[in-house]
């Protein structure tokens, strides 16, 4: 079925796309309903939003759906389709069908057919393949490209544990989860910025920039919007801190300092932060708020990446002001609701702790002012 589904979109979308020539073409974006939140942009964002709420709260009414899944299932994990499966099948299938719409549509731009491709294959293999098959081999369900902050559950004691016991694979999970955290994403950070994470790697920003980018412009650019977006992309991180903290104390002293409450906590944080505000939120609302609600506004592993990028990182978007027409573009198409176009009319570089690095903004320049750049610190303006 998937497999139909797929040629059947590929083709559908190459010959969409290919009777365009090669080259930025967002005519009618703001006429059609879907992409400028008309009824039929509503009416899907409450599709999505009704499939989420069905999945977290009412799973057995999608047992049509699952038992579907069933050969796929046992094929790559030896277990019957649960509705994780049907999700991570969905999910993974959604980025590689409108992958292959970003690639044919961004066709003639280096930078986004290699950066497409790479968010193709980390879902594939790391967020679905390799899961699947260490479900298969009795392992823990493991993500390699997820890690605390943003999957927390891999640095709580208990889940610890679990990997623990599991021998030699265990212990490997839970090196490669401290390592990531703590050693890799700052290094990699300071070199490239946010965007190899963010842009490159993590399944919620590919899914933004695949199944999302029909709705990339109707991020917030508002500076309401920027000073919101800084105040609750911390405040989910200081909370996920706490409460990471709050259980390890509670796991050294048997309970005696936080009882239960530490335990609450956590499963009070995957509810509202978790399940709520990036399925729900982040994705349920795609056509009504822009695709990167959950990055932009949520996300704890995108607020570590943003402080280092703003303060420690080689990576900015240099601009070149003396040729900016002031046409908007930049700022238009910014999925992080970044006003793009200021920067560039002033000829400052722009180094936002928000910026994914996803270079939309400097594709749809007609004037080639903006330049994604890894180059040394000293001198920046
Ligand atoms: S500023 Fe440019 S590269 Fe950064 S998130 Fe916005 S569009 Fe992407
Ligand atoms: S898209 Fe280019 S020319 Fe237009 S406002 Fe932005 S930087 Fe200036």
């Amino acid at each position: 079925m998937f497999g139909s589904i797929t040629v059947g979109s590929f083709l559908y979308f190459y010959g969409k796309i290919f009777s365009h020539k090669a080259g930025v073409n967002n005519a009618g974006i703001w006429l059609s309903g879907l992409t400028a939140r008309g009824i039929a942009g509503w009416v899907l964002g409450v599709v999505i939003t009704g499939f989420y709420v069905l999945l977290y709260w009412y799973p057995t009414t999608l047992n049509g759906l699952i038992s579907i899944m069933n050969p796929l299932a046992y094929t790559i994990t030896g277990k019957p389709a649960d509705q994780w499966f049907l999700y991570g099948t969905f999910y993974t299938f959604a980025i590689l069908i409108m992958g292959f719409r970003a690639i044919f549509r961004y066709r003639h731009n280096r930078y986004q057919i290699f950066r497409t491709a790479v968010i193709m294959l980390a879902q594939l293999i790391f967020a679905y393949l390799i899961p699947s098959f260490l479900k298969a081999m009795h392992q823990p369900e493991f993500y390699f490209s997820y890690f605390w902050p943003l999957k927390p559950e891999y640095l709580f004691p208990s889940n610890v544990a679990v990997f623990q016991s599991k021998g030699a694979v265990g212990q490997f999970m839970v090196f490669w989860g401290v390592m990531m955290s703590f050693v890799a994403v700052p290094a990699l950070t300071y070199y490239f910025g946010k965007r190899w994470y963010c842009s490159w790697v993590c399944g919620c920003g590919g899914l933004a920039n695949t199944l999302g980018d029909p709705w990339r412009q109707l991020s917030d650019k508002s500076l309401r919007a920027w000073k919101f977006e800084r105040w609750s992309i911390h405040l989910v991180l200081v909370s996920i801190t706490i409460i990471t903290i709050m259980l390890w104390i509670n796991s050294y002293t048997e309970g005696k300092i936080f009882g239960k409450a530490s335990g609450i906590m956590a499963k009070a944080y995957g509810f509202y932060i978790g399940a709520l505000f990036s399925g729900i939120i982040g994705v349920g609302f795609y056509p009504i708020l822009g695709t990167r609600v959950w990055c932009r506004f949520g996300c704890p592993q995108a607020a570590i990446l943003g402080i280092i990028q703003k303060f420690f990182s080689r990576f900015r978007i240099t601009t070149n002001g003396g040729q900016c027409i002031s046409c908007g573009n930049c700022s238009t198409y910014c999925e992080m609701g970044i006003d793009v176009r200021a920067y560039a009319q002033k000829g400052q570089n722009i180094v936002r702790a928000s910026c994914v690095g996803c270079g939309v903004c400097s594709m749809v320049c007609p004037r080639g002012v903006l330049k994604l750049e890894n180059g040394p610190v000293k001198g920046r303006v």
